[in-house]
């Protein structure tokens, strides 16, 4: 798909959850916070749920997490722009509690769309909800931050700490900055296995054979 036609897709799933009234956090929500980002991204940032900050202004992770995270970012040479960020759920549950299996597998199809549109090669799970959402039974996020793992839908993920815990905690902030350091190498591995694959692709395309 084209950079301009992924946008105009992903403008609809915007204006879609602007009016959904599908699960309960629509009577509680002031803004929807669809995600938002480069429709090319290579990379999808996957939270929780919106907060206060972002229930306020439609923006996620635009708090003092979504600060860190900007930061970390910028230590690998990405902005926020080069990349597209997003919730389990795209609208705030009342005072901050966790969203319900409910409410995440109703929201669902909206994430499921922004996936298909975007075709991140690498989706970075933050936290141990979104991972226990995508992994789950596979293990804790203490067992799986830092670590790829490849679901049978094809694509590659990489659980992490989420950056609201991590910001506070001096050990696991560490954890979470050094783990950060891995996503250009992780990028980087799996572009070049892409092309191991196409060349191999191309070889056995142009393989002369005696039949
Ligand atoms: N925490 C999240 O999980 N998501 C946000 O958008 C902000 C904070
Ligand atoms: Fe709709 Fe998702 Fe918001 Fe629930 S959380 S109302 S499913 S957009």
């Amino acid at each position: 798909m084209e950079t301009h036609e992924k946008a105009s897709e992903l403008l609809k799933i915007r204006n879609e959850v602007a009016a959904c009234v599908k699960c309960k956090l629509c009577k509680t929500r002031n803004l929807t916070v669809p995600g938002e980002g480069n429709p090319d991204a290579k990379i999808l940032f996957l939270g929780e749920a919106p907060g206060a900050n972002e229930d306020k202004k439609g923006i996620p992770f635009c708090g003092a997490a979504g600060n860190f995270l900007n930061e970390m970012l910028e230590s690998i040479g990405l902005k926020r722009e080069d990349v597209f960020i997003t919730n389990t759920v795209k609208c705030r549950p009342p005072e901050n509690r966790d969203p319900e299996d409910i409410e995440k597998s109703t929201c669902r199809p909206y994430l499921n769309r922004q996936f298909e549109i975007i075709s991140p090669k690498l989706i970075v799970l933050m936290g141990r909800h979104a991972t226990a959402t995508f992994l789950p039974g596979v293990g804790t996020i203490t067992q799986l931050h830092g670590r790829t793992l490849k679901r049978p839908d094809g694509r590659v993920y990489l659980p992490l700490y989420h950056p609201a815990a991590a910001l506070h905690n001096g050990s696991l902030r560490a954890t979470l900055v050094a783990d950060f350091q891995k996503i250009p190498i992780i990028i980087k591995k799996i572009k070049a296995r892409e092309e191991d694959q196409k060349k191999a692709e191309k070889d056995k395309s142009e393989q002369i054979k005696l039949i």
